[in-house]
């Protein structure tokens, strides 16, 4: 394993953004820079040999700050939605940032997604991220030190190890937004990736895409992923749930007891290359990429409708605003740690 530090571009006020590439001497990689802690390239052998980059990114900080649909992001301090951009927290109504459609906060505004972290070089084979959130930002209370872990095995699995220690109670939702398309970023559609989620219910949205609080079982809806089908097969179904969002967006409720299981695994028809995700989360949201509109990527491949794919491993959206929904409150006590694996093979 081999890890290495370039100059990747300066933020508008000029202080330095970093990427850092871990490689293995089994022809696996990632690099991730310091503008939200992002995930930048990973990298894998195909069925050939060849090496594919398997997830959505840019070339420049100016991209990532004017284009970015989150690509790689590390997102935070609350990931999805919290609806009507309020809660309530010891009696005391906070109000959000709401980014979305003047009614919704979506991804805390891209607290954690747009600022420049700082990084060490750990290990050979990681890098590690830490950022603060302040008391305020966008709304939220408490202040948050965040460390994100990323380590790669010889194998090419990519460990993200999350811990936040907040000075208060406060809720916290931390995810990676990586879009994935195992044929390579610039193959186009991933429609025809087979996948397989590990969830027998999901969370029905309103227009708002909010939780309506049903949690309801996944058998007979187009939503059931339990055995391997293409993502393709059932996303333009005329179904109630996958109108309201123009194509898979929903949070898939897992069997989860905190300890690091494997949720889903993802396969790409071209290039025989497969993902297989763990996570000690209780959730995971599944993307369809639906709301991609052809902004320019890396090597200026546009990334357009439906060219990758989501897994973003997550406490339930709302969660603030659904006491039935597993809570992620956290105090100085009781600080938020969770990992999530993204493992890269061939079939
Ligand atoms: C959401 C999508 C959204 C995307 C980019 C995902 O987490 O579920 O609705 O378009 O993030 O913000």
């Amino acid at each position: 394993m081999n890890v290495t530090k370039k100059l990747f571009g300066s933020m508008p006020d000029g202080d330095e953004v970093y990427e850092y590439t871990v490689s293995s001497d089994n022809g696996f990689s990632f690099s991730a820079i310091t503008l939200g802690a992002t995930v930048r390239t990973f990298i894998a052998p195909d069925k050939n040999g060849d090496p594919v980059d398997v997830v959505l990114g840019f070339d420049s900080v100016e991209d990532y700050l004017t284009k970015s649909n989150y690509q790689g992001a590390t997102v935070g301090r609350y990931a999805n939605r919290i609806g009507g951009g309020e809660f309530v927290l010891n009696g005391k109504k906070y109000a959000l940032t709401k980014n979305e459609k003047d009614r919704t906060c979506l991804h805390s505004a891209g607290e954690l997604s747009f600022v420049n972290w700082k990084a060490v070089m750990p290990d050979s084979d990681s890098v590690e991220f830490s950022c603060v959130c302040r008391d305020g930002n966008e709304g939220f209370p408490g202040n948050i030190d965040v460390t994100v872990r990323m380590t790669l095995d010889d194998d090419g699995a990519l460990t993200i190890a999350y811990r936040a220690v907040p000075d208060a109670e406060t809720y916290i939702n931390l995810t990676n937004h990586s879009y994935f398309d195992l044929n390579g970023f610039a193959s186009g559609d991933i429609l025809s990736h087979e996948l397989c989620i590990d969830a027998s219910a999901f969370t029905p949205v309103d227009e708002y895409s909010i939780p309506t609080g049903e949690i309801r079982p996944v058998d007979g809806t187009p939503f059931d992923f339990r055995q391997p089908k293409p993502i393709g097969r059932d996303i333009d179904l005329d179904d109630e749930q996958l109108l309201m969002t123009g194509g898979f967006d929903h949070n898939f409720c897992l069997d989860c007891d905190g300890s690091l299981k494997k949720i889903a695994s993802a396969v790409g028809d071209k290039s025989g290359i497969k993902m297989d995700v763990y996570t000690t989360l209780p959730a995971v949201q599944f993307y369809a990429g639906n709301f991609l509109k052809g902004a320019p990527g890396k090597d200026g491949v546009p990334m357009t409708k439906r060219t990758a794919f989501c897994l973003e491993t997550q406490y339930y959206p709302d969660s603030p605003n659904r006491p039935d929904f597993p809570s992620c409150l956290f105090s100085p006590d009781r600080p938020y740690e969770s990992t999530t694996v993204y493992a890269l093979g061939t079939v």
